[in-house]
């Protein structure tokens, strides 16, 4: 950070005179100057240059409302007045109490004002920076000679070799520099947490609500499991989502719990719904207490919030309402609920702490915030153990964890916090209200067909729009009021072919092609379901990436309404197999697909699919272990009825498990079974198309099995 805008008017010599000697032993420091032509300039410049270091002024130039004006963008920023009078009495105490500095118009004076914007700066970036993330800066700026792990030793190891130079050119000296061991003992110790790393968990605590927060270097998959682990001991009850993480389901795999699964609905389009709120009420726990082999009361209880449609609960609701000892909250899709009002009410750690229960949330701080990849925070509300949760913490990080990605956590909430971070977060929910609109003037606007975008008639207000179960848009049946919310930041576009009462159209465009011909336009897809995809409008979204989105859903109608040959329109799919695409066009590869889903009568598959669970046989535990014990078989895919599955089997999408290990499919769930067939037998007639499955394995003559217990 080294740039300083002006805004000066020049022409007066005892004016001109100081700021060009100042501007003269300002470029000395290493500062970049920059002018802003008026006001209104000035303030565009505040808000699109992060790397600013501070604004210079002329005091009596200026309106006093200009320095609101700045702090309503960044309340940190320093600002320096000139003033030619030696006289602010026009200062109000705010403005004294605001970061602005007064210097008078003195020639000889430049080379002392320089000295005290340079503290100036330096202060306000050490504000800026958060505890660990500063420590680990001021460590790999000494550059100490370290004698220990990692072998790399700053990056000076991959120098000897070829290859290992191309690397360290690639990722440059401060990702080795920063790469410290943990026998640096002035960062302190993300296991034991003390020093920079406990300073950096209460500054999370601090931004999240959360009344302690840990760090974790592996992902929410791994935030789920040392919660389990805690919360849950082995042959207790646990409530679990069924359209949990496959995390989850690992979890269970390792600690023999009795699951008891909250049941979601689900709609026609195939989105996941949420949990009724009958699940969470005392009689319903009851009668599947009483159903379960083994089970007690539940002494844990998870749930996916949001859905990973963007379907946020009114967890008040259940935090009041659901009778067991701790909630988790596996939030790991919404990071950022915290930073707008929005979404008050609806997150695990909105409000204060409910007596007698433990609220915990779980989030990828890399899935919407700017982290590392792996980089997730587990919070906590109410009283836990923390030395025996810190069992559970250390069993499940490593020894050796990677500082740039704790310090990469950390500096996600510095960028939640205060104006600049409220500031992102309206931006990224303005832009994604922007983007759905466009959809919609669009599609009324086109004399063809468009995508349309999932969600209520008017959008205008700036929320979480509440699920009405009079209204059709979103295809649940018989869902509750007031209990669902759907994330405007989660934009759902829904291709032609389903219609939102569950009957399927004539003619439609399967989601999964328009995934690949955005793909090889460089625009990656979050999430295709069979008519709808999924698109995340995080930070990392600007307007041109919105816009270059626009352009290629409307190059996509085009082309598909010119009947482009596939070999043109997606090449890296033609490639796949060039015999079978040849001379093939758009509009029959999506009649083909189209009718494979319509043969198999898609949203009856999705109602009735989830209907009944699969009936299970034992826990996932004990199925695992006696894989481990080579218990198992290989059966085809299609002759898995009544055996117990071995695996869990979770197709991509929904990316929810189907099957967990221990259970059966009978006749009751044979839709689930279809289902699964029907993403088999579409990848087996369209070369490019086959569905990537969990615990099903893709055998060379194209078809699929799976691994059951050996009956005994
Ligand atoms: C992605 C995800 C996880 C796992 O998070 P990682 O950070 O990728 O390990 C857990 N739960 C849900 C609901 C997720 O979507």
């Amino acid at each position: 950070m080294n740039i300083i805008v002006e805004l000066v008017t020049p022409g007066r010599f005892f004016k001109d005179a100081p700021i060009h000697s100042l501007n003269e032993e300002l470029k000395k420091r290493g500062f970049e100057v920059v002018f802003a032509a008026d006001q209104e300039d000035l303030l565009r410049i505040v808000d699109n240059n992060a790397r600013l270091a501070g604004v210079l002024i002329d005091w009596e130039e200026s309106p006093k409302e200009l320095i609101r004006k700045i702090h309503d963008f960044n309340d940190e920023l320093p600002i320096f007045a000139f003033s030619s009078s030696n006289d602010v009495t026009d200062a109000s105490f705010e403005d004294l109490n605001a970061n602005v500095e007064f210097f008078g118009y003195e020639i000889s004076n430049a080379a002392d004002i320089a000295v005290t914007i340079s503290q100036k700066v330096k202060e306000y970036t050490d504000a800026v920076l958060p505890p660990l993330t500063r420590a680990l800066f001021n460590f790999a700026e000494q550059g100490k000679y370290t004698f220990c792990t990692p072998g790399h030793m700053s990056g000076t190891a991959f120098q000897r070799s070829p290859a290992g130079t191309l690397f360290y050119d690639f990722f440059g000296s401060n990702t080795f520099k920063a790469d410290v061991s943990v026998s640096v003992g002035e960062l302190g110790s993300l296991l034991d947490h003390t020093g920079p790393h406990k300073e950096a968990e209460k500054y999370i605590a601090e931004t999240f609500n959360a009344d302690r927060s840990y760090i974790v270097t592996n992902g929410t998959s791994t935030a789920n499991k040392i919660i389990g682990l805690y919360a849950a001991p082995a042959g207790s009850t646990v409530l679990i989502d069924r359209n949990c993480h496959k995390s989850l389901t690992h979890l269970m795999m390792m600690s023999n719990v009795v699951p008891i699964y909250f049941r979601p609905t689900r709609n026609a389009y195939g989105i996941l719904g949420g949990i009724p709120k009958s699940e969470f009420s005392r009689e319903t726990i009851e009668k599947r207490v009483k159903e379960t082999p083994n089970a007690t009361w539940p002494v844990h209880a998870v749930v996916t919030n949001s859905t990973y449609d963007g379907l946020f609960y009114d967890t008040d609701y259940i935090k009041k309402t659901l009778d067991v000892k701790s909630i988790h909250f596996d939030s790991a899709w919404v990071p950022y609920t915290n930073f707008s009002p929005i979404y008050k009410g609806l997150a695990g750690m909105s409000g204060g702490r409910v007596p007698g229960k433990v609220i915990y949330e779980t989030q990828s701080t890399h899935k919407l915030l700017a982290a590392f990849s792996q980089a997730s925070m587990i919070h906590v509300k109410g009283e836990i153990n923390e030395p025996t949760f810190n069992e559970a913490f250390m069993m499940h990080t490593s020894t050796s964890p990677y500082y740039p990605i704790v310090a990469s956590t950390e500096t996600a909430a510095a960028m939640m916090r205060g104006k600049v971070g409220r500031r992102l977060m309206d931006e990224a929910i303005e832009r994604a209200i922007r983007f759905r609109k466009e959809i919609k003037r669009l599609k009324a606007e086109s004399d063809t067909w468009f995508f349309d975008a999932w969600q209520p008639e008017n959008i205008d207000e700036k929320a979480c729009w509440t699920l009405d179960p009079n209204e059709n848009w979103h295809g649940f049946r018989g869902i509750d009021a007031e209990h669902m919310h759907l994330d405007p930041i989660k934009v759902t576009l829904l291709t032609p072919g389903l219609n939102a009462d569950g009957t399927m159209a004539e003619e439609g465009i399967p989601a999964a092609i328009v995934a690949k011909y955005l793909d090889d336009r460089g625009i990656i897809v979050e999430k295709t379901g069979p008519y709808n995809l999924l698109f995340l409008f995080s930070f990392g979204i600007d307007n041109t990436k919105a816009m270059g989105l626009l352009r290629e859903l409307c190059n996509f109608r085009r082309d598909y309404d010119a009947n482009l040959e596939v070999k043109k329109a997606i090449p890296s799919l033609y490639e796949k197999n060039p015999s079978f695409y040849e001379g093939m066009r758009l509009q029959e590869l999506a009649r083909g697909i189209h009718r494979l889903i319509v043969e198999h009568d898609l949203p009856t598959m999705m109602y009735t699919a989830f209907d009944t669970l699969p009936h299970m046989a034992m826990t996932p535990h004990e199925a695992f272990q006696r894989e481990l014990r080579g218990e198992v078989e290989e059966v085809r895919i299609e002759d898995m009825q009544d055996k117990v599955s071995a695996n869990m089997i979770l197709p991509y999408p929904p990316g929810v498990p189907l099957v967990m290990p221990g259970e059966v499919l009978t006749k009751d769930n044979r839709a689930v079974l279809d289902f699964l067939l029907m993403l088999c037998e579409i990848g087996e007639h369209f070369p490019g198309f086959e569905t990537d499955i969990h615990g099903a394995y893709r055998q060379p003559d194209g078809s699929y099995t799976v691994k059951v217990l050996k009956q005994a």
